[in-house]
């Protein structure tokens, strides 16, 4: 068993808060990416885990095991870092074939388990040069492939990705997902992009300033997401937000009514995908400014009472900028918050 237990992390440096009492299970074999926007702490916590960091309180286990004092070689972790250190002393197969030397495994072995990292990450054919003759990109794609070679019971990464063209990082999503599920890693993933997240993760944990703010299955982060950040934060377009009062379990946006599970100042979230474009008198009105055809959806972009709404329509739709139109949210999807706290209501 290699689960990860953070257990109340916190870190300080010098006076500023990075971690605020930061707790999370990572299952055995389980896939849990951070995500959250640029400094809200994802590095940090995942450098603790590995022990690159002191934390200021907390404690993290590793298999049952309270690793927090050890060094990182004592932890039983293998690690991607942004940074991607390779050796530039070693070709790509001796660079690879690091870990396994160290675990002092046959020849064979080696052999065998460096050319299957190898294939993975397509860098085959690479495998006699040195890592100044790469691009950054194929030298990230080393750095991937020397931690899966040992095929670690718990890998850390951070941004492992961020270097690749767009369609080898789709490529390179998918082998990982597949490789990582089959040998049940327990992987803690540190990425600022949603879609990578919502692609590769069991559980996207989110982190607003130093705190995890949900830690959901991906589905459920997308469509029930426990604040208004986290619905802005996660998926493109962002959830639309628009203002209505209710009273009586009840509330009236133009000729749309609707059912909120509360009273007073209310925020109607919905995906630009989770709605049915209406006549304009059937529906709350949406005046569009923008349509965008973006070859697989019209994205239309405008607002609705006063709130800027974006909506999601089949590509061969006919609406302009200009049009008015009316909108019914999915109810079974529609996602209530509070105004004043901007969290969930149910
Ligand atoms: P990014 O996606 O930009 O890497 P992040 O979510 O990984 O961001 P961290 O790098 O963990 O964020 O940083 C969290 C906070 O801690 C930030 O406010 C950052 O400025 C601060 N911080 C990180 N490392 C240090 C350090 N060595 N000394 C002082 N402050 C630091």
């Amino acid at each position: 068993m290699a689960g990860i237990q953070i257990e109340r992390v916190g870190k300080r440096f010098g006076g500023a808060l990075a971690l605020d009492s930061v707790s999370l299970d990572v299952a055995d074999g389980e896939f849990v990416a951070l995500l959250g926007p640029s400094g809200c702490g994802k590095t940090t916590l995942l450098r603790i885990v590995a022990g690159l960091e002191t934390r200021s309180s907390g404690a993290v286990r590793i298999g049952g095991r309270d690793v927090s004092d050890l060094r990182p070689a004592d932890r039983g972790l293998a690690m991607v870092f942004q940074n991607y250190a390779v050796f530039p002393h070693m070709t790509v197969f001796d660079n690879v074939a690091f870990g396994l030397r160290m675990q002092k495994k046959p020849r064979e072995d080696i052999e065998r388990k460096v050319r299957r990292a190898a294939a993975l990450l397509q860098i085959e054919p690479y495998l006699d040069r040195y890592p100044a003759k790469l691009s950054g990109g194929q030298r990230q794609r080393v750095a991937v492939a020397r931690a899966l070679a040992v095929e670690p019971a718990v890998l850390l990464m951070d941004e492992p990705l961020s270097n690749l063209d767009a369609l080898l990082r789709l490529e390179m999503r998918a082998e990982l997902k597949s490789v990582l599920r089959e040998a049940k890693t327990t992987t803690l993933y540190v990425t600022h992009d949603q879609t990578e997240a919502m692609g590769l993760a069991d559980r996207i944990a989110v982190m607003q300033q130093g705190r995890i703010v949900q830690a959901d299955a991906p589905t459920t982060v997308y469509s029930r997401p426990a604040s208004t950040f986290v619905g802005g934060f996660v998926g493109s377009p962002p959830m639309n937000f628009v203002k209505v009062t209710a009273s009586g379990r009840s509330a009236r946006l133009d000729a749309l009514d609707l059912r909120p599970p509360a009273d007073g100042d209310l925020l109607l979230g919905f995906r630009g995908e989770d709605v049915q474009l209406v006549p304009p008198d059937e529906g709350m009105t949406f005046v569009v400014k923008v349509a965008e055809p973006m070859g697989s959806h019209l994205l239309l972009t405008g607002s609705a009472a006063g709130c800027p709404v974006r909506v999601v329509a089949p590509p061969t739709a006919s609406v302009h900028a200009g049009d008015r139109l009316g909108l019914r949210p999915d109810p079974d999807r529609i996602a209530w918050m509070s105004q004043d706290s901007g969290l969930a209501l149910d």
